[in-house]
Order: structure tokens, then sequence, then C-alpha cells
């Protein structure tokens, strides 16, 4: 599936943004204070195209860099969104209410540039869009979405993941191919042309 209508304002075709987690920009954002950084040779042509638009929600939100490590509980990102789940960090606060505000105003900016695809990094609490952390703090992956790619999805922004990982999901075995029409996972010489091609 490749989405490639260009994005029209007035009468004018602007070059199409990404939203992209910061840390896959080599941004050290993450919750120990170190990034994820992407390697790829297309991910570097669209960052020289200033197509790139970086967030982290967290931080955005204001938490604080190295912060502790949270995770979802009894739910995914949708249960967060809908007041069923929480986002608790391993000192056993509740930090809910800074995930929702991070996806919001990851929301806000996809709005703001026209975006239609996000680049986020997979398991994260917030830019999970396929596996998350379980809830127990022991490493043990399920499927699920982060508060911010599911609040981004249910606004029709296309998540992609940020590695093939997602082939060794149970998610994807079990309902991969009907999934993949919402989330296209990328892999080095994959997603420029077979997920998604700007042509502006
Ligand atoms: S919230 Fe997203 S962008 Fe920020 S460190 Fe976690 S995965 Fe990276």
């Amino acid at each position: 599936m490749i989405c490639h209508a260009p994005v029209w304002h007035g009468r004018l075709a602007l070059m199409e943004k990404l939203l992209i987690s910061a840390c896959l920009l080599g941004q050290p954002v993450r919750y120990d204070g170190g990034a994820k950084t992407l390697h790829d040779a297309t991910l570097e042509r669209w960052r020289r195209e200033g197509r790139l638009v970086a967030a982290c929600p967290e931080v955005q939100a204001g938490l604080s860099t190295p912060r502790p490590p949270a995770e979802i509980q009894d739910g995914g990102g949708d249960g967060v969104l809908d007041g069923t789940a929480r986002v608790i960090d391993r000192d056993g606060e509740d930090v809910s209410q800074s995930f929702l505000s991070g996806a919001k105003q990851a929301l806000v900016l996809c709005q703001r540039h026209h975006i239609r695809v996000a680049i986020l990094s997979e398991a994260s609490p917030s830019c999970g869009s396929h596996t998350l952390y379980d809830g127990s703090f022991t490493g043990h992956r399920v499927p699920g979405q982060g508060v911010t790619a599911a609040l981004l999805e249910r606004h029709g922004v296309r998540v992609l993941v940020s590695s093939n990982s997602i082939k060794r999901s149970e998610r994807y075995k079990r309902d991969g191919r009907d999934h993949r029409r919402h989330c296209a996972y990328i892999s080095e010489g994959l997603w420029s042309n077979k997920v998604w091609r700007p042509t502006t």
C-alpha cells in the first residue's frame, strides 16, 4: 500500500512532512537518558529535505530525562484514552495525565503540519504501535499500542513502526495481515518504495 497524495494548501502543494519519535533521530530523550537512533538512508534524505517533525510526547508533557520507566497497566493506549487503563511508573506513580498531555501535543503537531504519517519507536508506552511492556516491569511484551500511537490513529494518522521486530510479535503472527493495513512496519529499503512515498 502506498500513500502518495500531495498535501494541498490553497493552490500550492506543500512538501509533505512526517512526525517522528525524537529518540529515533538521536535525541537523548528516552527514560534512561539515551537515544534509539535509526540509521536509514531514506530517513536521512527526508531529514535533509526538512520533512521530519520530531516529537517526544513524554518530554513535551514535562517529564524529566532521565525519568523512571513507565508501563501501561490493565490495557493499552486506547484504554488510557478511555480511562480504563493507567500508565504507572516504576515508583508506583500514576503518570497517565502526562502521557495523555504528550499524546495531545503530538496530535496538535500533526494537525498543524498536515501530517498523515508518523514513524514511532516500538514498545514505548507513548509511541509503541504494535507491542508494549505488560505493566509488570519484568521485560515481558504483549500486543498493544502506546497512548500517542492510539490517539494519532484515532485521528487518521498512519503509524509506522521503526523496526521489523513486529515480524516476531505475537500480534503480527495472529493478525499481521489485517494490522498492516493500518500500521506497516519499516525496514531499510522498504519504506520509501512500498510503504509510503511522498510526492511533494
Ligand atoms: S516518548 Fe517516544 S519519542 Fe520520547 S523517548 Fe519514548 S519512544 Fe522516544
